[in-house]
């Protein structure tokens, strides 16, 4: 159980939510990292007063330092700085909830200085997988998933991520706002509606991740990751209530599912108590109150998103991470109002031709066709 935390990407929705689970846990809170914002990170530190804090852009961290000059407080910066939080000697656990392929490096930093991961940043497996695992077994270090459907197939598992009666994860989707419509409704939807959420309130990359169901594809790479199980032993299903949030079934074909009101803490604190459960301030779940739940095959059609992410982590080496970056470049370019929704899915696909062919890769490998594959999806 966490006794100490870093937290990497502490002013983002699930960063605010861990700061949330620490102050009801009376968790302490040794490092808080951000990319820039400044003002929320000051007043994270003046409440959690940890050792250190960190901010990647290197202006922004220069005016927190003026910021927290009446503190002890350490003020580090770049990549480096979170890095150096991620291993810092007094935390046993780090939390990453970076957003992007960006908490690859720091995931690796903490695993290596041997503390527990509590892990949010998907894009970490996604594009680095092979590395993230053979490191943590090297160094006989868990990873906890924070992700909510993870999370349910790791308590659906009972703490065996490797369980043999496994026989398929059902894999559950909230099919996002455009949930239904056809290809011709999204050639021209906004950004604006893209980011309207029926269920979850969330950062601005996930939500998009969300209406394209990009984010249904990276959670099934990231699950052959977790629980090692073949891609086609996951099954998606879209669910609209976002009650269950994953089942799995095992070889005498019972299922168990985990079920709960669609709230990160939940999953945050599982990841910082395991094995042990605490009190949430949560709401409770009331059944009868939801009436019905119901479960949808996906329209891999009119979300192609899905199937370049399973075709990406079928043809393995470094096809998930190409698909990844194109994704964060894509998500980006959207968000900016330069490429319409459905160029999503086409701006991705144009990165198959270009991955090398390794068979292992090192984390230069990952940064490099990182670089590329944001450039083939600019089109420069
Ligand atoms: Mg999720």
């Amino acid at each position: 159980m966490t006794k100490s935390l870093a937290i990497l990407g502490s002013t983002g929705s699930i960063g605010v939510q861990s700061l949330d689970v620490c102050r009801k846990c009376g968790y302490s809170v040794k490092a808080l990292t951000a990319f820039s914002s400044t003002d929320t990170i000051e007043a994270q530190a003046r409440e959690f007063r940890p050792e250190v804090v960190a901010l990647v852009d290197e202006k922004a961290a220069a005016d927190l330092k003026i910021k927290l000059a009446d503190t002890d407080i350490k003020v580090l910066s770049g990549v480096e700085g979170v890095c150096e939080c991620a291993s810092l000697e007094s935390a046993d656990t780090v939390l990453n909830s970076v957003v992007g392929m960006a908490g690859l490096k720091p995931t690796l930093t903490a695993i290596q200085a041997k503390k527990k991961i509590a892990l949010a940043n998907k894009e970490t497996l996604v594009a680095g997988g092979q590395l993230v695992f053979s490191e943590a077994e090297k160094y006989g270090v868990d990873i906890l998933p924070v992700d909510s459907e993870h999370s349910a197939i790791f308590q659906c598992l009972q703490g065996k991520p490797a369980n043999k009666a496994l026989k398929k994860i059902i894999l559950t989707a909230s099919g996002g706002p455009f949930f239904g419509k056809t290809r011709d409704e999204l050639k021209s939807v906004t950004v604006e509606n893209a980011l309207k959420h029926p269920n979850w309130a969330m950062g601005a990359k996930i939500t998009i991740d969300s209406a394209t169901m990009m984010n249904k594809g990276l959670e099934l790479i990231e699950a052959v990751w977790l629980f090692s199980v073949k891609p086609e032993d996951i099954d998606i299903v879209v669910h609209r209530e976002s009650i269950v949030h994953s089942a799995v079934e095992y070889t005498d074909n019972s299922v168990i599912a985990q079920l709960g009101v669609p709230d990160m803490r939940i999953p945050i604190q599982y990841a910082l108590t395991y094995p042990e459960r605490y009190e949430s301030p949560v709401e409770e779940l009331n059944l009868a109150q939801i009436g019905k739940l119901t479960f949808f095959e996906p329209d891999y059609n009119t979300f192609g998103c899905i199937n370049l992410c399973k075709r990406a982590i079928s043809m393995g080496r470094l096809y998930p991470a190409a698909v990844n970056s194109a994704n964060e470049q894509a998500n980006l370019m959207f968000r900016q109002g330069k490429i319409g929704f459905l160029d999503i899915a086409k701006r991705v696909e144009r990165v198959f031709e270009s991955v090398p062919e390794f068979d292992s890769y090192t984390l230069d490998d990952v940064m490099e066709i990182d670089k590329l594959s944001r450039e083939i999806v600019r089109g420069d």
